[in-house]
């Protein structure tokens, strides 16, 4: 007979040493958004006893209004989602077969050099996808619902973690205990910041103007980046004639035009649009996101662990947040099942210090890339200006660096973890 056995039989209270070993969960998750979902759908479909915790009702969250972005979704985030069985149930699922990248201004139209990739370029299909988040997000929690996943409307309010887990406070006073806890809680990630956890980063000064638009002609399954002085212009189709679009201004000047009804609104928006598309009106709500950088110096601490946002919030201009996310979730997920099938403890230091090493350096790197970009093309210096013409020019001129553009921008590149590849953990 085990000790735990022999323990069990006597009435009286357990000895010392089991008392702090009863978890409710393997797993609670802060944060039930895209991230915190995903994360939740990928552990449960190991085996962890996983709860997810937010404070915004599941009806808040699955409002059709709740938040107007439409994501462009790498190659490695399809596969993911495919995996854990989302992926099939999502409608509306747009595919970008072409991306132009020009410089260009308001009135002129964008510049004669272009950067064009192309899908025939990559064996994979498609480079990416549009998903709308009216779409995934409830997608995201039908699933989560269906793998019968505890779901507690409430926030994580403290933690003390221990040798052994981490006893988790919720707003209601009500305690749990797991054996790791992983903050999905996003950019302002009360869970790094109360671990101690120190970020850097710095605000853009530049506003995202968040809407979807109807056009008149069709998009051809393109994607276009225009680089406008004040911040980068994208324009992602959707299916049927209609797109969304990232327009990026000064916050000041972002406030003034968010402000302006329906039709002035339209009237800043179409000359730095162009006439390429026929005539353009709006299809559905306009939404507005400041921009920051911002990267947590550490991604693990002593029985925690932070996800997507939580972990890293990088400027939109290449649509790489949530793709950037999900390759955390499918590497976490990874990183915890092998430890839990190898006997090691989940949640030891150095079973979370894999999941850092793993990353980390990724998610710098295209923070620092993202930064860059925005810092040299949101402007108007006539010598940048020709600079970054004759780079595109160039870069396009060359087929080995167009290639390997898109397989990073479609996240094909590094040691993808199993998820990421279409495999189950
Ligand atoms: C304009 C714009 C366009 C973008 N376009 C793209 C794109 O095309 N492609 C792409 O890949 N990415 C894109 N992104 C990035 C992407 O939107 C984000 O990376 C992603 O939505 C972050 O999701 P998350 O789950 O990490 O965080 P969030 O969505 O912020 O979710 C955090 C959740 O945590 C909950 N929470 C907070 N505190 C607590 C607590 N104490 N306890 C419990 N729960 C808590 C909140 O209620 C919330 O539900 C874009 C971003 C912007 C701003």
């Amino acid at each position: 007979m085990t000790v735990a056995a022999a323990a069990a039989m006597d009435n009286g209270p357990p000895p010392p040493i089991f008392r702090g070993m009863s978890f409710d969960d393997d797993i609670l998750i802060a944060g039930g958004g895209l991230n915190g979902t995903s994360m939740a759908l990928a552990l449960a479909s190991a085996g962890f006893r996983t709860t997810l915790v937010d404070p915004k009702p599941p009806k808040v969250r699955k409002a059709k209004d709740f938040d107007g972005r439409g994501y462009a979704l790498s190659i490695s985030s399809m596969r993911v989602l495919k995996t854990l069985g989302v992926w099939d149930a999502l409608t509306d699922v747009q595919s970008i077969l072409h991306i132009t990248v020009t410089d260009g201004r308001a009135g002129e139209g964008p510049s004669p050099l272009m950067l064009a990739f192309d899908h025939g370029e990559i064996e994979e299909g498609p480079m990416g996808y549009m998903v709308e988040d009216r779409h995934l997000r409830p997608a995201l929690m039908q699933a989560v619902n269906d793998a019968n996943i505890t779901q507690i409307d409430d926030h994580v309010a403290g933690f003390a973690p221990d040798t052994s887990g981490v006893a988790i406070t919720l707003g209601s006073g009500q305690t749990r205990r797991a054996r790791l806890l992983i903050g999905c809680d996003g950019r302002d990630s009360a869970i790094g910041r109360d671990s101690g956890i120190k970020r850097q980063g710095w605000g853009y000064d530049q506003t995202a103007l968040v809407c979807a638009v109807a056009h008149e002609k069709p998009h051809g399954e393109t994607a276009h980046q225009f680089f406008m002085p004040p911040g980068p212009l994208a324009i992602l189709p959707l299916t049927g004639n209609r797109a969304s679009i990232v327009w990026t201004e000064t916050t000041a000047r972002a406030a003034e035009i968010q402000r302006m009804n329906d039709a002035d609104y339209l009237d800043i928006l179409r000359p730095r649009f162009g006439g390429f598309l026929g005539r353009i009106d709006l299809a559905g709500d306009r939404f507005t996101y400041p921009l920051r950088l911002s990267i947590a110096d550490h991604f693990v601490a002593p029985r925690v662990a932070l996800v997507g946002d939580a972990a890293h919030v990088v400027h939109p201009i290449a649509g790489q947040g949530l793709n950037a996310g999900l390759k955390d979730v499918a590497a976490l997920g990874e990183v915890l099942t092998d430890a839990h099938r190898r006997g090691e403890d989940m949640a030891a230091p150095d079973v979370l210090a894999r999941y850092e090493r793993w990353r980390r350096f990724d998610t710098a790197t295209l923070a620092f890339a993202t930064d860059t970009f925005n810092k040299l093309f949101s402007n108007d210096n006539p010598l940048l200006r020709t600079a970054r013409d004759i780079g595109l020019g160039l870069t396009n001129a060359l087929p080995g660096v167009r290639r390997r553009l898109i397989r990073e921008a479609a996240g094909l590149t590094g040691d993808l973890p199993r998820l990421a590849q279409g495999k189950h953990l």
